[in-house]
């Protein structure tokens, strides 16, 4: 349902409006307030075509055990950067399989942070007659992003929802996966048609197993955590596990122990508490991370004894025992 503002007979759509293709259109709450609410309703009870791409999109996925999905409300809070972590250390395990896709249509980071582009070029996806072949950073550890098919690395990438669905149905019906124990799914900040669309696609196909949400210890990063909690109850995804990154900074100097970002509101472990989430511990601050995600190396192989990576390891466990191996 689109608004036009221009139209003076077409009002917005409501705020948590369900969409014209869910099964909740014409009967959800926000419905009750719509102008749509009987065209909604009315189409509701037509046969419904299942979208073809889904069967091949279960076909395609059916070689992968347990699909992560890795949320953050806000931006900046280190989503990918704990994506490509994760991904690192999964991988130094060579019985697993490890698959990285980028859904960050418009920002995408993974290839700077896993290693796989320079300043000045991509590394490229092969498209054969079978599928497209992902990008192999080690044996065990290979990744898809837009990024691998931009002309330019710095071509912006504006596209409408549409032309997003088409490209995200791509990466998951036509990339040739093989046989993965973990595909970590790195999404964009919030709550918007990319997290809709691939909760739909796989709940439709095989579900998620469940889903990762960072944060910052600080309100306002919590805050929109809240909303994240919100959208994966409404839309039946299984929360995993909660991870404080940037929590506390040691200076090398000094060694005391500083809060950046301080949690005045009990950070995320108290969150937890308040939503009956698992707490997966806090991943400090440190700045060898953030030149590692600049340079593509694996900073858990470089710093195998830093806090950070211990509190990883940590959580690698917690995330191993809930899933399917
Ligand atoms: P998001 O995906 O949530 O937008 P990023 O993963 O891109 O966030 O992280 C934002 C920036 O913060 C990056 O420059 C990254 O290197 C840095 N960063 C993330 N986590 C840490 C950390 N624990 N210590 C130091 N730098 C970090």
């Amino acid at each position: 349902m689109s608004s036009e503002n221009n139209s003076n007979t077409v009002t917005e759509e409501p705020l948590h409006c369900p969409g014209p293709e869910s099964e909740d259109a014409g009967t959800g709450d926000a419905c009750n307030s719509c102008n749509y609410q009987q065209t909604c309703s009315s189409n509701n009870n037509l046969p419904k075509v299942e979208d073809p791409d889904i069967q091949l999109i279960k076909d395609n996925l059916s070689n992968i055990k347990n699909k992560i999905l890795v949320l953050s409300g806000k931006g900046g809070v280190g989503k990918s950067t704990f994506s490509t972590l994760l991904a690192f250390l999964l991988s130094s395990d060579p019985d697993l399989n490890i698959g990285l896709l980028d859904l960050d249509i418009t920002g995408p980071s993974i290839p700077k942070m896993i290693g796989t582009m320079s300043d000045t070029s991509n590394a490229q996806l092969h498209m054969t007659s079978n599928g497209l072949i992902p990008n192999y950073v080690q044996d065990n550890l290979a990744t898809i992003s837009i990024q691998y098919l931009l002309p330019n690395i710095d071509d912006a990438i504006i596209w409408k929802s549409a032309k997003k669905e088409t490209m995200i149905k791509k990466f998951l019906k036509d990339t040739l996966w093989s046989d993965l124990d973990f595909l970590i799914i790195d999404t964009p900040p919030g709550t918007s048609d990319e997290h809709i669309l691939i909760n739909k696609l796989l709940n439709k196909t095989q579900s998620v197993t469940g889903a990762i949400l960072i944060t910052t210890p600080q309100e306002v990063s919590l805050n929109d955590v809240r909303k994240e909690i919100n959208f994966c109850q409404k839309v039946g995804i299984k929360i995993m596990g909660l991870v404080e990154n940037m929590a506390g900074f040691v200076c090398k100097n000094c060694n005391r122990k500083t809060d950046i970002f301080k949690a005045t509101t009990g950070g995320g472990e108290s969150l937890c508490k308040e939503f009956n989430i698992p707490y997966w511990g806090k991943v400090p601050l440190d700045p060898r991370l953030g030149v590692c995600c600049d340079q593509g190396e694996s900073f858990v192989d470089l710093y195998p004894e830093s806090e950070a990576t211990l509190c990883l390891v940590d959580i690698v466990e917690n995330l191993m025992d809930q899933c399917e191996l």
